[in-house]
């Protein structure tokens, strides 16, 4: 008997995770869920409890490295409609946690609603970069978030308000909860004139960071506002750096892209290599921006 038997086809025993994350490496969960809804999935994390098993939300994959041992536990995979919706009300929007952000972005802009195009190029979902408050130099998503429902580790679901809420540096107070859904607010403003910002950062990012390559973004936080992590790795001469066949990106050299043959130790290699180097040079302990699992 199994733990998870009466979930039946939305839970795989011994399923392999890297398909499902943008470094294409690693090794399986112990357990893969993809509920369909959000009782299917509080009913799951309910089952965890009773069993005395860990749980992780794996989204978009698109800021997680998985080492080759897997994952213990449940990797609940969100990707069902029950978490794919989206409602605009006057400035407010409501987004599912699996909703992929280029698509909500496209959709506010459309809707004549200015502020995430500033998200412009980051893939993944709502859920993932609510959770990492990600962004850029012009902001992050958690300055729009008004309210979060989440399921808490005790499988109930609440509303958390915005005083509740706290988003820092590629980090929120959401990281001990499954993301269910967020409310924003959004700027009215011309379509043309968000769509044309849009483009306009779109073209800037693909000339500055390797898209198209099997990576997981910026690895490294930078240090403080001032100094970005890539310039310290770049200047320790490390860009076009391989182990095996991973490399330190000569277009960004914050991002670590995996070749065709690239293992996880390959990269991991590279992380510490890097820190290593940047410690030595200039006296900056870098500090993942990645989740290694
Ligand atoms: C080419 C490239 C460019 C990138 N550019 C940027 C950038 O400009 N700025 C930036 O900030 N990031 C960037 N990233 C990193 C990444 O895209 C973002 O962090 C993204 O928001 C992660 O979303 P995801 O859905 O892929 O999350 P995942 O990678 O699946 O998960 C990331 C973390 O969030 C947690 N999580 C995911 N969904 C939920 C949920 N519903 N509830 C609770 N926890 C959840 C996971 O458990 C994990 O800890 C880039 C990545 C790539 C590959």
């Amino acid at each position: 008997m199994q733990p998870f038997d009466e979930f039946r086809g939305a839970v795989r025993a011994n399923e392999p995770l890297a398909p499902l994350t943008w470094f294409r490496l690693g090794g399986p969960a112990d357990f893969l869920a993809r509920p369909g809804t959000a009782d299917e999935l509080t009913a799951m994390v309910r089952r965890c409890a009773e069993e005395g098993l860990p749980w992780h939300v794996l989204a978009g994959g698109s800021n997680v490295l998985v080492r080759d041992e897997g994952v213990r536990g449940l990797v609940l995979h969100l990707e069902s409609p029950s978490f794919s919706d989206v409602r605009i009300e006057g400035p407010r929007v409501v987004a599912g946690s699996a909703v992929p952000l280029t698509a909500l972005i496209s959709q506010t802009a459309r809707a004549g609603l200015a502020g995430l195009e500033t998200l412009t190029g980051i893939p993944g979902t709502v859920g993932g970069a609510v959770r990492g408050n990600s962004g850029g130099r012009q902001g992050a998503i958690g300055q729009f978030v008004r309210r979060a429902t989440v399921l808490e580790p005790d499988g109930q679901i609440r509303t958390r308000e915005q005083d509740d809420l706290i988003f820092s540096y590629r980090r929120s107070n959401l990281d001990d909860c499954v993301i269910l859904s967020v409310e924003m607010e959004l700027e009215p403003d011309d379509p043309e004139s968000v769509v044309r910002r849009m483009r306009r950062i779109w073209i800037v990012k693909k000339e500055n960071q390797p898209y198209g390559h099997q990576s997981a973004g910026c690895i490294f936080k930078n240090p403080t506002p001032e100094v970005s992590a890539g310039t310290l790795i770049d200047q320790a001469g490390l860009s076009g750096k391989r182990i095996g066949e991973a490399e330190i990106s000569d277009r960004h050299a914050n991002y670590i892209v995996a070749d065709p043959g690239a293992t996880v130790a390959d990269v991991l290699e590279l992380i510490d290599f890097s820190r290593e180097e940047v410690l030595r040079k200039f006296g900056y302990e870098l500090e993942l921006q990645i989740q290694i699992w």
